[in-house]
């Protein structure tokens, strides 16, 4: 049977990096829902040119909008056939409770548990690269020396905003536990990407839903 998995996750939790990890190992479809608005955005659909209002205030698009976006693509032959990896999605009550009254069936749902003390050193060392977009962490990810003096920091990687940032996610992260109750599987993200992953496969197989095919490679 498919696996299909909401992942749920800080910004700088890894969330990124262990979705590529699940989506090349597990052979399902990573339906990304900031990514899904920016390509509607990008291609100038009527939802596109919706969500670019919200988006460009960084507020949260209408559940409505964002669930009829979001159960299309999960029910699309080639996604009941695999599996998905809903990221960024449900993000509200309401959204959670639409995916449970659609009937999609949900295996487990992936908390990332990062510290405050984490995400903080995390954005507070975070530097890019304005000509190759590259970003970098000055003590985890470390840059060429021969770069360092062009890099940058992010306008939003100010401690204020951050905080900010971290509010705003558990506000989002509460009701979605408590809805998803049984089915949430914490991993502790405090801890290099392999490990966080490993953990993760560790408790997906404890809890009888199974581990990575053949690798096949991203859908
Ligand atoms: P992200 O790339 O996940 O940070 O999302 C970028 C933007 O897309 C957010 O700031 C929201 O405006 C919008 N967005 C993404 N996912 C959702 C969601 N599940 N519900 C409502 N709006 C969303």
């Amino acid at each position: 049977m498919p696996l299909n998995l909401i992942i749920v996750g800080p910004p700088g939790s890894g969330k990124g990096t262990l979705c590529e990890n699940i989506s090349r190992d597990f052979h399902v479809m990573h339906l990304s829902g900031g990514e899904l608005l920016r390509e509607e955005v990008a291609k100038k659909t009527p939802l596109g040119s919706e969500a670019f209002e919200y988006m460009k205030q960084g507020k949260l698009i209408p559940d409505e909008t964002m669930v009829k976006l979001m159960l299309n693509k999960a029910t699309e032959p080639a996604a009941l056939q695999h599996g998905v990896l809903l990221d960024g999605f449900p993000r509200t009550l309401k959204q959670a409770q639409a995916i449970t009254a659609a009937g999609l069936r949900v295996d487990a749902v992936i908390v990332l548990d990062v510290s405050d003390a984490s995400l903080l050193e995390r954005s507070a060392g975070r530097r890019v690269d304005p000509v190759t977009g590259e970003v970098y962490h000055l003590k985890f990810k470390p840059p060429p020396s021969q770069i360092v003096d062009r890099l940058v920091i992010r306008p939003d990687d100010t401690e204020e905003k951050q905080r900010f940032r971290m509010k705003i996610y558990k506000d989002q992260r509460d009701p979605l536990i408590v809805h998803f109750k049984d089915l949430v599987l914490t991993v502790n993200a405090d801890q290099p990407i392999p490990k966080v992953y490993a953990e993760f496969l560790f408790l997906l197989k404890q809890r009888g839903l199974g581990e990575p095919t053949a690798p096949k490679g991203k859908l």
